[in-house]
């Protein structure tokens, strides 16, 4: 049995949460006297929050093993407080049949440090030209219910059609990166003022908007369930909110970043201009985009946060600006980044965030095991999280493999304690067991 003293369960009451066999047992107040026969954890100073889910995790394995593995991706997660991620698809050889989802799969199992449930890419190859086996990769041991051409968008209506009709068998969502490719071509940064003036080719709004609207009408048209990927514009929060309006089963995500980091990074900066640590897949966005989608977050327009856990190794981000490879690691700044765009700013409470960051995720992705409650009964996944600290981003210290995070030499609050997986820990006193 294992004793985890002295939490506040969503920041309530002081409690001790008593686990065996991978579940909690007890829920008592908190008192002194209690022990543990095999482990005691003092978590004075903390919030207990069910383990995070992340719904959009690049793990690089297989084929691009230098960035990342699922050992060192699923490290990270559990630093930053995560017992399940999912592993998109966009690896080499593409997840894209239950052979490649299976071995994805199996290493989580081997050397999993949390959950991984691998996504399953919606087209052969990512190339947008005909289904991959969806059905064979759900009914695969992986058990894949998310289905994402992620880092490229399915552009063709007729294949987007095709999969949002085939996935309803299973009770599957297709999860969409929006990004018209034609719209985008060459595009470089956020579409807008500073583009302009640095004279590098802008990302329109509406290259993302426009496949939204798109994509919820279809979904709306065949009946069926659609996830939309790191929405960064206000206009796509109006869609997502007039597709909520019409009922439609349409869920949305938004990264960290997205609520915290703006398109005039790209100019100034305090490490320079032109600096690609902030290139990334959407673009970073306007102040005004940012308090649109902080908004949504906070009303339920934006169902989750996840985090587009972007590893890439040093020579493809240190390099000029066109040339650098899109996107930055998250998992283990995502919880801090939350709080202080979310809960520092009063627009959450801690109820508010387990729900975005870990019991809505596991729902879209319909994990049975992640994402519940901490009540007696539950699977003990836990993360402990101390709020009251303030620590600066040093990237050395980060259990992923690469180090691509915009964070760096940043103050932020909060610190990730301790997570339990089934009862076992994978973290204790903020360092990987
Ligand atoms: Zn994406």
């Amino acid at each position: 049995m294992t004793i985890i003293r002295n939490v506040r369960i969503l920041g309530g009451e002081l409690v001790d949460i008593r686990v065996a066999d991978g579940a909690i047992t007890a829920i008592t107040p908190a008192d002194p006297q209690a022990d543990g026969d095999d482990l005691a954890v003092d978590g004075r100073g903390t919030i207990a929050l069910p383990g995070l889910v992340d719904l959009h995790t690049h793990l690089r394995e297989p084929g691009r093993e230098d960035a990342e593995t699922v050992q060192t991706g699923t490290q990270s997660a559990a630093r930053g407080g995560y017992t399940a991620v999912h592993a998109m698809a966009n690896t080499s050889p593409v997840a894209d049949t239950a052979g490649v989802v299976e071995q994805v799969w199996r290493l989580g199992r081997e050397f999993g440090h949390c959950d991984v449930h691998p996504v399953g890419a919606v087209t052969v190859g990512l190339q947008g030209r005909n289904l991959a086996e969806l059905g064979a990769m759900a009914d695969s041991a992986a058990r894949v219910r998310v289905f994402s051409d992620d880092g490229k968008c399915v552009d063709d209506a007729v294949l987007m059609r095709r999969a949002l009709e085939y996935v309803k068998a299973f009770d599957g969502v297709v999860a969409q990166h929006a990004q018209e490719p034609r719209l985008t071509e060459g595009a470089q940064m956020n579409e807008g003022v500073i583009s302009g003036r640095l004279g590098l080719t802008g990302w329109p709004a509406v290259a993302e908007e426009a496949i939204i609207a798109r994509d919820c009408l279809l979904a709306a048209h065949v009946g069926s369930r659609l996830h939309v990927c790191h929405l960064s514009t206000a206009g796509s929060v109006e869609i997502i909110r007039w597709a909520k309006s019409k009922g439609w089963n349409v869920t949305a995500e938004v990264t960290p970043h997205h609520l915290l980091l703006t398109d005039d990074l790209v100019e100034e900066s305090p490490v320079g201009a032109y600096n690609p640590i902030y290139k990334v897949n959407p673009p970073l966005r306007t102040r005004a985009d940012v308090e649109a989608l902080r908004a949504a977050l906070a009303d339920g327009t934006i169902d989750i946060v996840a985090t587009d856990h972007a590893p890439h190794p040093v020579e493809d981000k240190e390099t000029e600006w066109s040339a650098a490879a899109m996107g930055m690691v998250g998992l283990e700044t995502a919880l801090s980044v939350v709080q202080e765009a979310m809960v520092e700013t009063g627009l959450l409470d801690w109820a508010g965030v387990a729900q975005r960051m870990s019991v809505t995720p596991a729902r879209i992705g319909r994990l049975a095991g992640q994402g519940q409650p901490l009540e007696v009964g539950a699977p003990a996944n836990i993360t402990l999280y101390d709020p009251a600290v303030r620590t600066e981003v040093d990237p050395s210290a980060f259990a992923s493999k690469s180090r691509n995070t915009p964070y760096e030499g940043m103050t932020l609050p909060g610190r990730v304690v301790a997570t339990f997986l089934r009862g076992r820990p994978t973290v204790l006193e903020g360092k990987l067991v």
